[in-house]
């Protein structure tokens, strides 16, 4: 058995538990989930989405961070990046005595033999993980089993020569790890487009050709070495970044199964076009569930998460459609009644906006990203309803 690989837990959840509790519970969300997903207090009704907060995915690989520091204790133990896109948890980690490793892959330099390095949930490249286990590190990997579903599929495609086309961002670390995939065999290729805009360019590149040049500067930073639109666009396999908004990713599996059959025509596509729907499932229960808390009709909504985690981007995306929708990075970011510090829809840069909760307020939808802890969703209603003055801890409980 490999003692430098592990992938499967140290059975030490028993031990981790209190502290996993303590850590991320609140009591306030288990009151909510036990009454209808709602709240009543200080004169607002808060309304929870039925899915929310922590995926199956994220729940796993904190609790491998923790295990590993109970198995290790005599060990530098070091984490390859972020664990997931939530500075509550990252910062918990570090207290524990965990080291981030930021940067490119000289950030492992100081890794030494021995070392125990942490992979993230959302995986890392594979020329990072040759690198670990050349340095004779300790390897504790918790790439979620959605993601290593999604590099079968990759790793399928570029096995049979299919260029993988890929939904995601080029520059997250999921991403990232998914099209290295490829290099693990010979002459394989990969794309990634961002959004529909991007898959419209590739498609009326697939339909007409044309610009190679214009199309090549247009990608180049998201293509495989030595990528040839010409040839690499004539047998393609779709996959996606787990996390992206799934209408999205099903549009542009269209756009790009229309493309394909208008080039090929339809007696080729069994040949030459390959789509799998690689969003979590987690993901997509969490945009359904968005969707359908629009129906009990929320004044406005918070959405709780890391603003650079893609998946909470995209509930907001969905949520602002609806209601007035504010992102907020934690709950201390509730300033007051009156100021809310947030990251609107689609902007990059994190705001200050006034007069957020008005006096008719009455119904406040809340969701949270899949690397959100619950006690972050139970913060934030206690300081709505401290702020509106109305209410103490103990009766928000209905204990009082
Ligand atoms: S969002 Fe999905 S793929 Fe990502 S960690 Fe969670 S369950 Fe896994």
């Amino acid at each position: 058995m490999d003692r430098t690989y592990f992938q499967k837990g140290f059975g030490l959840r028993a031990e981790i538990r209190p502290q996993l509790l303590e850590n991320y519970r609140s009591q306030i969300v288990d009151v909510m989930r036990a009454n209808d997903f709602k709240l009543e207090a200080g004169g607002l009704t808060f309304l929870l989405a039925m899915e929310f907060g922590f995926c199956y995915g994220v729940e796993r690989a904190i609790e491998y961070a923790y295990e590993t520091v109970a198995k290790f204790p005599d060990h530098r133990i070091f984490l390859s990046g972020e664990i997931i896109h939530n500075p509550y948890v990252n910062h918990r980690l570090q207290r524990m005595g965990i080291r981030f490793l930021h940067g490119g892959t000289n950030r492992y330099d100081e890794v030494q033999q021995d070392d125990v390095v942490v992979i993230p949930a959302f995986g890392v490249p594979t020329s990072e993980m040759e690198l670990l286990a050349k340095k004779g590190c300790i390897i504790v990997d918790t790439t979620c089993g959605s993601v290593l579903n999604v590099w079968k599929n990759v790793e399928r495609y570029a096995r049979s020569g299919v260029t993988s086309v890929i939904h995601g961002k080029f520059e997250h670390e999921e991403t990232e790890a998914t099209f290295s995939r490829t290099t693990l065999f010979a002459d394989a290729h990969y794309l990634v487009i961002r959004d529909r805009k991007e898959a419209a360019h590739v498609c009326n590149y697939i339909v007409d050709r044309g610009d190679k040049l214009g199309f090549m500067s247009r990608f180049q930073r998201s293509v495989s070495k030595d990528f040839d639109p010409e040839r690499h666009l004539e047998r393609i396999g779709l996959a996606n970044q787990t996390t992206m908004l799934s209408s999205e990713s099903l549009e542009i599996a269209n756009m790009l199964r229309v493309a394909m059959t208008r080039r090929y025509g339809h007696h080729e596509m069994a040949a030459r076009f390959f789509s799998f729907d690689t969003i979590c499932s987690a993901t997509q229960d969490r945009q359904d569930a968005v969707r359908e808390l629009q129906k009990r009709n929320p004044d406005l909504m918070i959405v709780i998460g890391g603003y650079n985690s893609s998946n909470t981007n995209n509930l907001l995306n969905i949520a602002a459609r609806f209601s007035p929708t504010y992102h907020v990075e934690d709950a201390a970011c509730i300033l007051s009644a009156e100021a809310i510090r947030h990251k609107p829809a689609g902007s990059k840069e994190v705001i200050v906006t006034h007069g957020w909760l008005l006096p008719e307020t009455a119904r406040i939808g809340i969701t949270a990203g899949a690397s959100t802890p619950n006690n972050q969703i139970g913060e934030s209603i206690e300081r709505i309803v401290n702020f509106r003055g109305k209410m103490n801890y103990a009766t928000l409980l209905g204990v009082d």
